[in-house]
């Protein structure tokens, strides 16, 4: 359904008061050691479609990251000794008080990450009804067998200890508690950090558990850029679950190293999309276009390069552009917006300047968007026409509604661009012979094969990196095999 924009004063009025009702103005406050704590100062959070201020957070000092660490050092030791139906019990009691706060955390969402609300209400779906349900029912027993020559030899899974859990702006919601509930549930206890550009659904998600789960398993703080070097060489840290981008992982990885923690590094993407000569054009454009261009392109797993067949390449542009031309880009409290604003000026100023060197080069456009003029954050839909598969701007990531659609003339020349760029994280096949699909999805360098679908994620489906993407992996038992060690018990019988 199309809805019907509304003028500028009434998205105004929309906005304030879905904010009133959500009480988002003021200041939010850090959870450490089951209590909300401010700081000496607080960092402003803005608001991407208006460029105004939003509300303010804590800007931690290192007395109370380390009032944090302790927190979760003292909880640890009563936390790992519960069973799993213990504390699932306790972990499920708090999910319900977070989700009867629903609406308010899809307005902060709405808010802070410039959401159209449909975009808002999936992400905030996906955290409550998908992966913490998900991630809750799993649990790893004792796995118990006989080896001849040693005996009965049991495999346990033990919690690690203090995870830390650091996550990007992009999906602040989704990437952070996907962190915290298996991290919890298997036992260990939790420093999560935010973004400081998105910290405030995250936060109040903390306030609202926080009377009901034992002081210190969880505790979250914000602040500026010395936090995350702080939390990843902390001595109390037993282990880093980390999504952000390859340079900041790079960071976390020789920061970590010192004290040997346990990783696990989600970073960038540079997905593929190769559509095969016989794909039903129609039938995939949709989906096609927004594994492009979810969150405005701020995906680590959205179709960057779009590969397609030079038999099909015209018809394919020719329907990816009417499909662009059909979205509408604005503030996300406008009920017409399908496409919101780039979450942050410093996003905005990286993307501006790839657009100059792509115009420096004098590179064909398939097709752009209209320019949002204000204080916002905004930077049209762009779809560039069979550029060189090896410019920079095209094999770095593109973080933001900047994409590429290249012409491929043979499998082998598809497959080669495709793994050519450093990135492993995700990529995607698009046609209809099973046989074919399948043969392509095999020789493709990602961690996750999509075959006639992207993005789509799942708790029980791991999820992980190839390459400059990281390693490890999240959700599905593998996920949560990454918060224990194995524990070999090995009985003389
Ligand atoms: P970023 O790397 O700038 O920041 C990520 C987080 O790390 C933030 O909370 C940030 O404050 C913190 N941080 C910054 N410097 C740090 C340091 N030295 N030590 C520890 N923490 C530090 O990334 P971003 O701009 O917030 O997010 C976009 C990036 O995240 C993109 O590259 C995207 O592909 C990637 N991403 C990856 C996945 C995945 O699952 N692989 C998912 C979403 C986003």
């Amino acid at each position: 359904m199309v809805e019907q924009s509304v003028p500028a004063d009434s998205v105004s009025a929309l906005r304030e008061s879905a904010l009133a009702a959500a009480g988002v103005r003021g200041i939010f406050t850090n959870l450490i050691d089951g209590k909300s704590v401010g700081a000496r100062n607080n960092l402003d959070v803005l608001d991407p479609a208006t460029g105004e201020l939003l509300a303010k957070v804590p800007d931690i000092e290192r007395d109370g990251m380390d009032a944090a660490f302790a927190a979760a050092r003292r909880a640890f030791s009563s936390w790992s000794k519960l069973t799993w139906e213990a504390r699932r019990s306790i972990l499920e009691k708090a999910f319900e008080n977070v989700k009867a706060h629903r609406e308010e955390l899809v307005t902060l969402l709405m808010a802070e990450g410039g959401r159209p609300r449909s975009l808002a209400l999936w992400e905030v779906a996906a955290v409550l009804d998908d992966f913490a349900p998900g991630v809750l029912a799993q649990s790893l027993p004792d796995v118990e067998a006989t080896q001849p020559g040693v005996g009965r030899v049991t495999r346990h899974y033990a919690p690690l200890g203090v995870v830390v859990a650091i996550s990007p702006w992009n999906l602040p919601l989704l990437l952070s508690y996907d962190k915290v509930v298996p991290a919890l549930i298997a036992g260990n206890t939790v420093v999560l950090k935010p973004s400081f550009y998105t910290p405030l659904t995250v936060l109040r998600v903390a306030e609202l558990v926080r009377d009901i789960l034992p002081a210190g398993i969880l505790n979250v703080v914000t602040g500026g850029d010395n936090v995350g070097p702080w939390m990843t060489s902390h001595p109390e840290a037993d282990k880093i679950s980390f999504t952000g981008s390859t340079q900041t992982g790079r960071r976390v990885f020789e920061s970590a190293s010192q004290t040997l923690k346990h990783l696990t590094l989600e970073l960038g993407g540079n997905d593929a999309g190769i559509v095969l000569p016989d794909v039903d054009v129609d039938a995939v454009i949709a989906p096609i276009f927004w594994g492009m261009f979810l969150v405005n392109g701020q995906g680590c797993i959205t179709i960057k390069r779009l590969l397609v067949h030079e038999s099909r390449y015209d018809e394919v542009a020719a329907a990816l552009s009417k499909f662009a031309g059909e979205q509408v880009m604005g503030d996300g409290f406008d009920p017409a917006t399908t496409i919101g604003p780039i979450q942050n000026r410093a996003q905005l100023l990286r993307l501006q300047a790839t657009w100059a060197a792509i115009q420096k080069d004098g590179v064909a456009v398939l097709y752009r968007g209209e320019e949002i003029e204000g204080k916002g954050n905004f930077f049209p839909v762009t779809i560039l026409d069979n550029p060189s598969p090896h410019a920079d701007y095209v094999k770095l990531e593109n973080f933001g509604p900047l994409r590429s659609l290249i012409k491929y003339s043979t499998i082998d020349e598809a497959l080669a661009i495709a793994n050519s760029t450093d990135y492993g994280l995700g990529g995607s096949v698009w046609g209809r012979d099973p046989a074919e699909l399948d043969a392509v999805a095999h020789r493709m360098e990602a961690g996750t094969v999509w075959i006639n679908q992207h993005l789509v994620v799942n708790p029980s489906v791991p999820f992980g990196g190839n390459k400059d993407s990281g390693f490890g992996v999240q959700y599905g038992a593998e996920g949560l095999k990454e918060y224990c060690y194995l524990r070999v018990i090995s009985a003389k019988t």
